[in-house]
């Protein structure tokens, strides 16, 4: 016989919500495993002894993550969601009749506390898969990615020092002739020194290679290559190359790692993270990087050795081009001269000189890290690790985009922004640590062969 459900709404029910909530739910997966007692602690001093009681510390950073974990970062849609699912509900403490937290709340919240109290989040879910076991702290995948920023580009403005470039700024915005314009006079180019945000100043103009420009922050972060845990992640602003950050995300690290006894050995990252200063730090801090080249690098000359015994080098017809000084250009260079006495009659004269008389060739003093690290990254273990970088740090990056809610920040200002991507990044952790059940590929792979055969491969 067909059945028909009738409904008829009750007014007392008996219900318990532990019950609705199957055992391998993701959200009574992480009640289970998730200790934020600390929180208290931590956040104590944001709160006198009198007045209106707070959201509970626990219950806002639980529902920050809620609104991550659903790919649904914004405030009002967090409490929404929550409102209508019995897990998430289970997962906050909540009854079903009880009513939520304001969704404004979570936004006065978020900007109440410092990035200190995310930075202790962050490292109390890290120690947790230090604690069993994961990582091993040896080998740090970095990478970045541009986060939209909550500003749109029709915000961007010129940027007012003072009241007397403001003047000289209006008189030049009061219509002109076109005609009586001083020939050659070009628009002012449009860059981050002489633009800003006026809905969110901390963004930055970038753009992508084939797409339009956009306000955004650069996310800076690293992953620890045996169990794809991410070891530091933070919003940085997006008119620099990331080498000009190496140092900073390699300190974060040190931070994270450090009271936990693990020690960053080897680095990867791609070649945007190539630069002198980046290559020094990593010198300076005792750890291998393996970071190629940019293009610009040539490891030889056409035709030219280096003898580096005799700081010079040889031409093709056997004729010694010595050092003749440093000079300042994009950092300090090294010159090397031929003599015009050996040039003069060279049989190649014109093919190799053109129309000068001499021969200069131009290295940058700090050449010599660049041809280290070409040599490491061409032996095959170098190799191996630009392979490792790719199934990693790149992987993680999209799932952070596209599934945990870091395509674009729903805040204002690098501060908050940096919540955010911590938030996310804490997010991606918990996931694999209530999924985690055993060693990496890689490191389950490398283990298994023996240094001779990995370095054959
Ligand atoms: S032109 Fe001068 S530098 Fe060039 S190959 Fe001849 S001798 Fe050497």
């Amino acid at each position: 016989m067909q059945g028909k459900k009738q409904y008829q709404e009750k007014l007392f029910t008996n219900f318990q919500l532990s019950d609705r909530v199957p055992s391998d739910n993701i959200y009574r997966k992480l009640k289970e495993v998730l200790d934020l007692q600390f929180l208290y602690t931590a956040t104590a001093k944001y709160y006198g002894k009198d007045g209106q009681k707070s959201i509970d510390p626990i219950v806002f950073f639980k529902l920050l993550l809620v609104g991550y974990l659903e790919n649904q970062p914004s405030d009002r849609r967090i409490v929404h969601m929550a409102s209508m699912r019995l897990d998430i509900l289970y997962f906050i403490g909540y009854n079903i009749d009880e009513e939520l937290p304001w969704h404004s709340t979570l936004s006065r919240t978020r900007q109440l506390y410092d990035e200190d109290v995310f930075n202790l989040l962050f490292k109390q879910v890290l120690k947790q898969c230090i604690d069993k076991g994961m990582l091993t702290g040896k080998r740090q995948a970095i990478d970045s990615v541009y986060v939209k920023a909550n500003a749109a580009m029709d915000s961007v403005k010129d940027i007012l020092d003072d009241a007397e470039v403001f003047t000289s700024q209006l008189k030049e915005d009061e219509p002109k002739d076109d005609a009586n314009k001083p020939e050659g006079t070009k628009p002012q180019k449009r860059s981050n020194t002489n633009r800003a945000s006026t809905t969110d100043p901390d963004s930055r103009m970038s753009v992508k290679p084939g797409k339009i420009t956009k306000l955004n922050y650069l996310s800076q972060l690293s992953v620890d290559t045996s169990s794809y845990i991410i070891t530091s992640i933070g919003a940085f602003h997006a008119d620099k190359k990331d080498c000009q950050y190496l140092d900073a995300v390699l300190e974060k690290i040190d931070n994270n790692l450090k009271e936990h006894g693990l020690v960053v050995e080897e680095v990867i990252a791609d070649a945007n993270y190539s630069s002198s200063s980046a290559l020094e730090s990593l010198i300076s801090r005792g750890i291998t990087g393996y970071i190629p080249n940019t293009g610009t690098y040539k490891p030889e000359r056409e035709g030219f050795t280096y003898e580096r015994e005799n700081d010079r080098y040889l031409c093709p017809q056997g004729n010694a081009l010595k050092f003749a000084g440093y000079r300042e250009h994009h950092g300090t260079q090294k010159n090397y001269m031929s003599k015009r006495s050996d040039c003069k009659n060279c049989p190649i004269r014109t093919k190799c000189l053109g129309k000068s008389d001499y021969k200069n060739l131009v290295d940058s003093v700090k050449k010599p890290l660049f041809d280290e690290m070409h040599k490491r990254m061409n032996e095959a273990y170098g190799k191996q690790m630009m392979i490792i970088r790719k199934s990693t740090v790149e992987p993680i990056i999209g799932n952070l985009i596209e599934y945990l809610g870091m395509r674009k920040v729903n805040t204002i200002g690098i501060k908050l922004a940096n919540k955010c991507m911590i938030m996310a990044g804490i997010a991606y952790n918990l996931k694999k640590l209530i999924k985690y059940g055993g060693k990496c590929f890689w490191d389950a792979l490398l283990s298994l062969l023996s240094p001779r055969f990995v370095f054959s491969l």
